[in-house]
């Protein structure tokens, strides 16, 4: 198994390559990071401001055998019930995306915290990982597949599997 993460749209130097080091030590297997795409003005509301995610995800297209892909944007995503989503996954494509938009400090007014952006972005990435790897939501607040519906949930979660969750993934 290997996963493989990408840049979407403009996402600053060196963060996907510190992403792929945490990333690989919770699943224990070879990230790899590769250049992405830099256009989706295609997913782009202009009434809503934000970004189609299904339409950005279904753009990485489809992951090799034994590999999983994770688009990294920094653009905001949502899907068309809800206001926002952190990131998304599809299982048939083992594709996911994850934005970081909403995982700054600055997006509540707050300083810039990099330490903190990355210990958030991993838990997303690992928990739409957790998604394509054919996990559901789980209901130990500290397990990474609970279902952050604000910040404040992903920063309770840990960027682990649960004891539960752990054996279920199916590599
Ligand atoms: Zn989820
Ligand atoms: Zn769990």
């Amino acid at each position: 198994m290997k996963i493989t993460l990408k840049p979407v749209g403009d996402v600053a130097d060196g963060t996907v390559e510190k992403l792929s080091d945490r990333v690989g030590s919770v699943f224990h297997c070879p990230v790899e990071t590769r250049a992405g795409f830099g256009d989706s003005t295609e997913a782009y509301d202009p009434q809503r401001r934000q970004y189609d995610s299904s339409k950005l995800l279904t753009s990485l297209g489809k992951a090799e055998r034994e590999e999983r892909v994770v688009g990294i944007t920094d653009v905001d995503l949502y899907v068309p019930r809800l206001h926002f989503v952190f990131g998304e996954a599809d299982i048939g494509s083992g594709t996911a995306i994850v934005s970081l938009c909403r995982l700054r400090q600055e997006y509540c007014g707050l300083d810039p915290d990099e330490a903190l952006l990355l210990e958030r972005a991993a838990k997303e990435i690992v928990h739409e990982l957790g998604h394509t790897f054919g996990l559901e939501h789980c209901p130990n607040g500290n397990c990474v597949m609970h279902f952050s519906n604000s910040l404040a949930d992903t920063d309770v979660k840990e960027v682990h599997f649960c004891d539960k969750c752990r054996p279920k993934i199916v590599f």
